[in-house]
């Protein structure tokens, strides 16, 4: 997990630079200094747990800043597609009564697993979301309330959208299409590396499972162990070489998550594998056909399946992507 001090600096001067987009790439924020307003909401925010489909506690949290700080807030219901055991909502906020503003500003409250409390190491904050994506959330709405009190912006310019499940399915960002809103502009708050993204890889997860059959590790002529079947496969995946493009580097394979076998003297009869590929260039067509050559080299009975993919996104910009010099600040805890 990368610590979260660089970023602070890249979220202000992203969100100033496009705001101000037309006139100037100048940030309007002058500050060097991260207030300690912005370092408390970064704090509260992940020093409340919200893996994925537990995002209850975050959302309240927001709410209540939020109306604090007079913004009007609307929470949006999302269903699950798993049982959860309190309602998720998205949460759109805006100055006054208008709901349809100008730009968007939006990121994410829930986190994949497992929860890492809030820690301080030295002048870095380390914690289970610090970076992706309270740090996006805390910094804009300490932009948007910058903004807001120096008159920069007023109502009708900017709304804020907090989402629910981006990390697993977008059930959030897939409900929000129906708030029934458009804008000119919309920022989404991700970790960019200290730069302003105008496009993003593409996606497609792949399972594979090896059916082998079960006997006594003193006899191993007698079964067929699923474990090394599935092994095979994965060193071969390891190495394949995928498709890549100037703009989005390689494409990259994640071996995620593994599991088969009951025991050690037991030959393995079932064993699979869950693999998450960032499509760099083409479709995910083109990948799935490359990964299933490699598997059908190996002549070992697998059962391959590709959840729906996309292949890179590219973003429809006014702004040009650049590199943002990191900020460097000392936390004073
Ligand atoms: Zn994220």
């Amino acid at each position: 997990m990368r610590p979260f001090k660089l970023l602070i600096g890249a979220l202000l001067n992203n969100w100033a630079v496009l705001v101000h987009s037309t006139n100037s790439q100048s940030p309007l924020i002058a500050s060097s200094q991260p207030s300690s307003d912005l370092l408390s909401l970064h704090k509260s925010l992940v020093e409340c747990s919200s893996i994925t489909y537990n995002e209850h506690a975050v959302e309240q949290l927001l709410t209540s800043y939020l109306k604090q700080q007079n913004f009007t807030v609307e929470t949006q219901p999302v269903a699950a597609a798993t049982a959860t055991k309190h309602a998720r909502h998205n949460i759109f906020a805006y100055t006054g009564k208008t709901r349809k503003t100008r730009t968007l500003v939006s990121s994410h409250v829930d986190t994949v697993p497992p929860y890492w409390p809030y820690e301080l190491r030295g002048s870095e904050i380390w914690g289970r979301g610090s970076v992706d994506a309270k740090g996006s959330v805390a910094t804009q709405i300490k932009a948007v309330e910058s903004l807001l009190g120096s008159g920069a912006i007023a109502e009708g310019d900017v709304a804020l959208l907090f989402v629910v499940g981006e990390e697993i399915g977008g059930d959030g960002m897939r409900a929000a299409n129906d708030l029934g809103l458009s804008w000119d502009t919309v920022i989404f708050g991700e970790p960019t590396e200290l730069k302003l993204a105008s496009g993003h890889k593409g996606n497609v997860g792949l399972r594979i499972k090896a059916r082998g059959k079960a006997g006594h590790s003193g006899y191993p002529e007698l079964g067929r162990n699923a474990n090394s079947m599935l092994v095979k496969a994965l060193y071969a995946l390891d190495r394949v070489e995928l498709p890549w493009s100037e703009k989005y580097g390689n494409t990259t394979l994640n071996i995620g998550r593994m599991e088969g076998g009951v025991a050690g003297n037991v030959i393995a009869e079932e064993a699979e594998a869950q693999l998450q590929i960032r499509i760099a260039d083409g479709e995910p067509a083109d990948v799935e056909k490359v990964i299933l050559e490699v598997l059908e080299e190996l002549g070992e009975e697998l059962d391959v399946s590709f959840t729906p993919g996309y292949g890179p996104v590219e973003i429809d910009h006014d702004v040009e992507g650049k590199f943002l010099k990191p900020a460097v600040w000392t936390l004073r805890s």
